[in-house]
């Protein structure tokens, strides 16, 4: 057999708007990391042409940008981590800015450009994709008995790139205070013999709305389905928890209207690579089997607000339904949880306290409990691979 070739993979954008003899400066440079990929960001002062490639033997990621120059601080400690285990910069030719990324391993980068958006300017994403590992089979006891457990997946909203709603006073954000939530309704459920949890997301990394629904579905086997947010309103005065499902046409008020537009531009602002949209053929069919899932998750939702309604005021007494892309799972109850306003400096002041966000992640807990006790959810226990 022939050398294996360094370069394993390669690509060329050209952007209409480049081409300019202007210098572009990089901005900044972030990284977030998940479990399975690392997320590189350079924010950029205008679009530019690039070049992805990847070399081996030690496996390295460099990233040619044309026009572009980066004479800020390389502050390194910032940018390693699980996977880059050191960044290079250098300039190859003139007026080309080269970052080399030294890695642990070999991965699969899939490169965007993103356009401007109420939070950033020009950014150049760069997604890290660590190859797939064997998967472990598990003893086929401890699967058994893992089956007869509902298993909640609890999905912490935005994350990584994307902030989520910000707070007015305190700095607290979205996607930090919904995370504590989170990790707290799971520590809950993971003590309860009836049911067994799983965190949608880990840690600071973002993670594209149909992607989560597929984690918690095809990878957690999940019955049930929670994404946790905090609400925000140009008023500082709105207040309270409510609670949404999917609504298969037309939204229940203008608000719900306007909350899911919101949450779903979260893909919009953490940026979706192409690869990772679905078909259009596959959301008409999910449609179909929608209906019974959105009265189950009507349900659901019910029990879960009347939870809250203990430790915090309603903002609406009644489960309220619109287009929720994460809610889009067939045949699971999928909820999503506006825990309180984080706009509201007084509730903000809430999402952020430690006791607080246990109290939020008990009311959720209780109103699950009792949904699963009533004996309304349905127990998947053998299914097609097609799921
Ligand atoms: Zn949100």
């Amino acid at each position: 057999m022939k050398a294996i070739l360094n370069i394993l993979l390669f690509i060329v954008l050209i952007l209409p708007q480049a081409g300019s003899a202007a210098v572009v400066d990089v901005k900044n440079i972030r990284v977030w990391n998940a479990p399975d990929n690392t997320r590189v960001v350079f924010d950029l002062g205008s679009s530019v042409k690039y070049k992805v490639f990847t070399l081996a033997k030690p496996d390295r990621v460099v990233i040619d940008m044309q026009g572009v120059r980066w004479t800020g601080k390389l502050d390194k400690k910032r940018l390693l981590g699980k996977l880059i285990t050191n960044v290079r910069r250098g300039t190859p030719q003139k007026n080309t800015l080269r970052v080399v990324l030294d890695l642990k391993e070999k991965v699969s980068p899939i490169t965007q450009v993103l356009k401007p958006n109420e939070v950033y300017g020009h950014r150049l994403v760069v997604d890290l994709h660590r190859r797939e590992r064997k998967v472990k089979h598990q003893a086929p006891k401890a699967a058994d008995k893992a089956k007869a457990r509902i298993k909640v997946a609890i999905d912490a909203g935005h994350g990584g790139e994307d902030y989520g709603a910000p707070g007015r006073r305190y700095h607290a954000h979205e996607k930090s205070v919904v995370l504590g939530i989170a990790k707290e309704l799971y520590r809950l459920i993971k003590k309860d013999p009836d049911m067994d949890a799983d965190l949608v997301r880990k840690g600071d990394y973002f993670i594209p709305l149909r992607e989560r629904t597929r984690i918690a579905r095809q990878k957690q086997q999940a019955d049930l389905f929670v994404s946790i947010h905090a609400d925000s309103y140009k008023n500082t005065r709105a207040s309270g928890s409510s609670v949404y499902v999917l609504s298969r046409r037309g939204a229940t008020s203008e608000r719900a209207k306007r909350l899911a537009a919101k949450e779903n531009a979260s893909d919009y602002i953490g940026g979706v690579p192409l690869q990772n949209k679905d078909p259009v053929v596959r959301d008409v069919l999910l449609d179909l089997s929608l209906t019974q899932q959105i009265s189950e998750s009507l349900d659901l939702g019910a029990d879960v607000l009347k939870e809250l309604g203990k430790v915090n005021k309603l903002h609406k007494r009644s489960v309220e339904q619109a287009g929720f892309v994460v809610l889009k799972s067939p045949d699971i109850p999928s909820i999503l949880v506006e825990t309180a306003f984080i706009s509201n400096p007084k509730e903000e002041k809430m999402l952020k306290n430690k006791t607080h966000q246990k109290k939020f992640a008990a009311a959720i807990y209780k109103g699950i409990k009792h949904y699963v006790k009533s004996g309304r959810i349905r127990k998947i226990v053998a299914e097609s691979p097609t799921r």
